[in-house]
């Protein structure tokens, strides 16, 4: 789709690239750490900066403690930490729960361990997505191992509600499941603290009774810093289950990016100031799209986090998202991703389509205008 926005010249709301920029004290201090030679292999587990850094984060965030010496590894990146995680934890045969639509990682990364991702539904109910916990529980297996959950939510924006993940908790430990969570979002809920409204707020379940001793808990600079393209995240959780992931890393990649680590311990130390900013910024052009979206007769969900808004594209007497999304550019001058590439189960509804709106204001203004003339 990247492709077809280039060759189109259209506004390419697919990929969730952000385009809202960066702290400048943290590009500063990248460009100086490469300068000054942190060019080498650092740390295995990575730099004593940085995962310090992540603890104190999950201490002042959440009230979870981590120990920087073995209960928290620097990854390349989430995706790192993720395919760890299921190599790490998982035998041929596993099976690995995880809420349908999804991160497309996650089935393939289970498939390289030769286990199988099951999806679990989450149904829609007027513009939301919940959690069908009848549907989870009729999921589990003896061969069930781990439950990847995912809140804030790609790529529907849903963040989990505290009694859908007590909900979750249960489930896992009634059964005996590793959970992990991959929150790359955590600081992208709109409305979120400071007085800023009463809307969702981000909870991590870890903090849930019984809970912290089975989960691993995974995020990643990219989409905080809006550094996508430098591909460090960590996890963090007890040392017998960061072990298992950090025995995969060790040969996957060893180490990850040398000249990140200590900027983005510094850029995590005031990471709030930062994150307010931005998830206003984000909070506006989720506004601004879905509101155009509307107008343009299309029917958006609800997005209370992160990069993405889902769209229904029956209104425009479409039902095959991936037809829909390769004609859109023709039509509209707009790129969008079909829903379709984030599901697992076959048979799942094929009318949702996803635009991100991680862009700059006037490229989410231009794909409105474009989509309302299309429209009429
Ligand atoms: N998980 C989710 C839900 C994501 O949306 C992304 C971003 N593409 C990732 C993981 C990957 O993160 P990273 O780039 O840090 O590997
Ligand atoms: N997470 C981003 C997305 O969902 C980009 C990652 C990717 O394209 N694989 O669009």
């Amino acid at each position: 789709m990247t492709e077809l926005a280039r060759s189109t010249g259209a506004v390419n709301l697919g990929q969730g690239v952000p385009e809202l920029g960066s702290p400048r004290a943290l590009l500063e201090d990248v460009a100086a750490a490469v300068l000054a030679g942190a060019n080498q292999y650092p740390p295995a587990h990575g730099t004593p900066a940085l995962r310090e850094a992540v603890a104190a984060h999950q201490r002042r965030r959440y009230g979870l403690e981590y120990d920087p010496l073995g209960e928290v590894l620097v990854t390349t990146g989430a995706t790192e930490a993720l395919a760890g995680a299921l190599l790490g934890l998982c035998d041929p045969g596993d099976e690995v729960l995880a809420f349908d639509p999804c991160y497309d990682a996650y089935a393939a990364v289970a498939r390289f361990a030769g286990a199988k991702l099951v999806p679990v539904s989450l149904v829609t109910e007027g513009d939301a997505f919940v959690l069908d916990v009848d549907a989870l529980r009729a999921a589990v297996t003896p061969r069930t191992r781990v439950l990847v959950l995912n809140t804030p939510h790609n790529p529907t924006g849903k963040v989990f509600t505290p009694a859908e993940l007590a909900a979750v908790a249960e489930v896992c430990r009634e059964h005996g499941l590793t959970v992990v969570t991959d929150e790359v979002y955590e600081h992208l809920v709109f409305g979120e603290g400071g007085g800023e409204g009463d809307g969702p707020v981000h909870r991590t379940i870890a903090t849930l009774p019984g809970m912290r001793e089975r989960t691993l808990t995974v995020s990643s600079a990219g989409k905080t810093f809006g550094v996508t393209g430098w591909k460090v995240g960590w996890v963090c959780g007890p040392a017998p289950l960061v072990a298992a992931v950090a025995g995969v890393k060790q040969f996957l990649t060893y180490t990850s990016g040398a000249p990140f680590q200590d900027a983005l311990a510094r850029a995590l130390g005031g990471v709030e100031e930062w994150a307010a900013e931005l998830r206003r910024t984000l909070g506006r052009n989720r506004d601004l799209l879905s509101d155009g979206l509307t107008r343009a007769g299309l029917r958006p969900y609800r997005a209370d986090a992160g990069y993405f808004v889902q769209v229904d594209i029956r209104a425009w007497g479409h039902e095959d998202g991936v037809r829909f999304c390769r004609e859109l550019p023709l039509r509209a001058g707009v790129v969008a991703i079909p829903t379709s590439a984030f599901f697992v189960r076959p048979g799942a509804p094929s009318h949702l389509v996803r635009f991100s709106f991680c862009k700059r204001e006037e490229a989410v203004l231009d794909a409105v205008e474009r989509l309302e003339r299309a429209a009429s």
